[in-house]
């Protein structure tokens, strides 16, 4: 018989492939009050997260920890572009920002039809270079997470940020859309529903939408319901399993829907990503902490 750690929780037996027998959940990075937004610099080997209510973005390597930047407006989502720039979501000034290779900012968009985003929550980039990110309500209902105000737009969006700069509204009817992930193809976009956060009624579910040829989404029927909690961010490893936050730990779903198994972790997780020198590890953002475990696949 094959021992299952304690952080592995089998449902289905395809599973196995995707973990190891042997592998621990490491807890890598403490202290944080909501851990965000991680995401992977295979070139300098090191991990980029927010911490947001405290306004920073650490940076770990396995030579320690440090803040890569400090007062940065309430940070939340992180993903790097094709020519390997950081984009990143703020809550504060209610925008998407690009860390150019200098280090300047550039603001990508902070608007919509004249009016201020809610509160641009993750972001992802396709490879023609759009920019697709979510703009919920978190960074304005409170002060805890950004500055409480009322929000400008009348739907909590998802927007398509065109190469050349068209801004478009792609999907309108979720009640907080959150985190988003391309299938390793890109021909489907799963977006996070976390609406039960303030409202328990609504349905904790993964939504699946075609992408067209022209850049929208067609579909969102209910992918995937999270069994616990409500899903936050996601993503895919190459085989096409989306592998998404949750509040008991991390679910793995195969391609069809189905719910493979978990990694439970000790804390409410927000957020995840693949990397690690040979990309085959699992960050995972939990409330005051990271996580790093082994898995037996790489990130899409
Ligand atoms: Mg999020």
């Amino acid at each position: 018989m094959i021992r299952v750690p304690p952080h592995l929780h089998p449902v289905d037996p395809r599973f196995a492939a995707l973990v190891h027998p042997t592998s621990r959940l490491e807890r890598i990075a403490e202290g944080f009050t909501w851990a965000e937004g991680p995401v992977w610099f295979g070139d300098h080997q090191c991990l980029l997260f927010s911490d947001i209510p405290s306004q920073r973005i650490m940076r770990w390597s396995e030579d320690g920890l440090s803040v890569f930047r400090a007062r940065n407006n309430f940070n939340n989502g992180n993903t790097r572009d094709r020519q390997g720039r950081l984009i990143g979501c703020r809550h504060g000034t209610r925008d998407v920002v690009r860390t150019e290779h200098d280090g300047s900012l550039t603001v990508l968009a902070a608007e919509y039809g004249g009016a201020k985003f809610n509160s641009p929550n993750d972001v992802v980039v396709s490879r023609d270079g759009s920019v697709w990110f979510t703009d919920p309500t978190y960074g304005i209902i409170s002060s805890f997470e950004g500055y409480r105000s009322a929000p400008e737009q009348s739907a909590r969006n998802v927007y398509r940020l065109s190469p050349e700069g068209a801004l478009d509204v792609v999907v309108s009817d979720f009640v907080q859309p959150n985190g988003l992930c391309f299938s390793p193809d890109e021909r489907v976009l799963y977006i996070a529903e976390s609406g039960a956060s303030h409202d328990e009624t609504v349905p904790p579910v993964i939504r699946r939408f075609d992408v067209t040829e022209t850049g929208g989404l067609r579909g969102g029927e209910v992918f995937a319901t999270i069994d616990d909690g409500f899903p936050d961010g996601m993503r895919c490893d190459e085989a096409g399993n989306l592998w998404s936050s949750a509040r008991d730990g991390v679910h793995c779903f195969a391609p069809d829907g189905t719910l493979l198994g978990k990694i439970l972790v000790p804390e409410c997780v927000a957020n995840l990503c693949f990397g690690g020198p040979r990309g085959h590890t699992l960050f995972i953002t939990a409330t005051t902490s990271v996580y790093r475990t082994f898995v037996d696949v790489k990130g899409a």
